[in-house]
């Protein structure tokens, strides 16, 4: 049996198969904070979902796992905001923890959902077709699918799709540009880039090109070079340390989030242990 890293999805494998596993931060409350301009984070404190908001109505990225719904929806009529205004349902990958709450949330919002094209039929089934193959979802109706570079808008708001592979086919790390304070900052919302326990990137059967598909990922995501950055776990982007200096921010200090070293450090740390993982199973 073994336990997933921190961070990661967390599942064992236990005689070969793969069995969720939740980590107790997963379903734990935390405060909703503006991460820069119109992008406020929502979710729980150990799984991500962000709330963009414009003019036009809201966008949501990510829903959790099926048990995060209430948090989010909490942490959603925290910031005075309506889930009726929700506009446009996006994902960063097809696995339970970043998707399990879709379904519930298409109801609870009516918004469109839109996934990217290699996670499609994963979202569509509810079934976990990556590498991982781990416990399903309720099935998501999809509304718009995208590929890589498509734009996707709402009320002034312009986010592109970035296709980011390997941790799921159709991994997504979504950028934008948005303005605070006369500034405008480009954010990046990263899909994970983990490998996940028990996962092979030699000889994987369920995905014989994963390796190329991170190689391609590491590659794009060298490229984006933002300002801000969040991902899909708190913990890769120091969500927790960050929002306790952020709440305290006088006037006129900077804002924590904004971090393009930490960005790069992060982007350099992930393709080192993946690379490493590659090179142990080549030998
Ligand atoms: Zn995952």
């Amino acid at each position: 049996m073994k336990r997933a890293m921190a961070g990661a999805c967390l599942a064992i494998v236990l005689a070969g198969r793969v069995i969720a596993q939740s980590d107790p931060t997963w379903r734990q409350p935390f405060d909703p904070i503006r991460i820069v301009g119109n992008v406020y984070y929502v979710g729980t404190r150990g799984l991500s979902s962000f709330l963009i908001v414009t003019p036009a109505g809201g966008i949501l990225i990510d829903s959790g796992e099926a048990e995060s719904v209430p948090f989010i929806r909490a942490n959603i009529d925290r910031l005075g905001f309506r889930m009726s205004e929700i506009r446009l349902l996006l994902a960063g990958h097809a696995h339970f923890d970043h998707i399990g709450g879709h379904a519930e949330m298409q109801r609870l919002t009516g918004a469109r959902t839109v996934a990217m094209e290699a996670d499609r039929q994963a979202m569509e089934t509810g079934v976990d077709r990556s590498a991982l193959g781990a416990q399903g979802w309720a099935p998501i109706r999809i509304d718009r699918v995208v590929k890589d570079g498509d734009a996707v808008s709402l009320g002034g708001t312009t986010l592109t799709a970035h296709l980011t592979p390997g941790h799921t086919q159709g991994c997504t790390t979504w950028t934008t540009d948005v303005m605070q304070d006369g500034r405008r900052y480009h954010v990046a919302l990263v899909c994970s880039v983990t490998v996940n326990e028990g996962v092979h990137l030699v000889g994987n059967a369920r995905v014989p090109a994963i390796a190329e598909h991170y190689a391609r990922a590491f590659r794009v995501l060298h490229d984006l070079r933002p300002d801000v950055f969040v991902a899909e776990h708190g913990a890769v982007f120091g969500l927790e340390a960050k929002a306790e200096k952020a709440r305290d921010l006088e006037k006129g200090q900077p804002n924590p989030f904004v971090d393009p070293q930490g960005y790069q450090k992060f982007v350099t740390r992930s393709e080192e242990t993946y690379l490493t993982q590659l090179r142990a199973e080549k030998k």
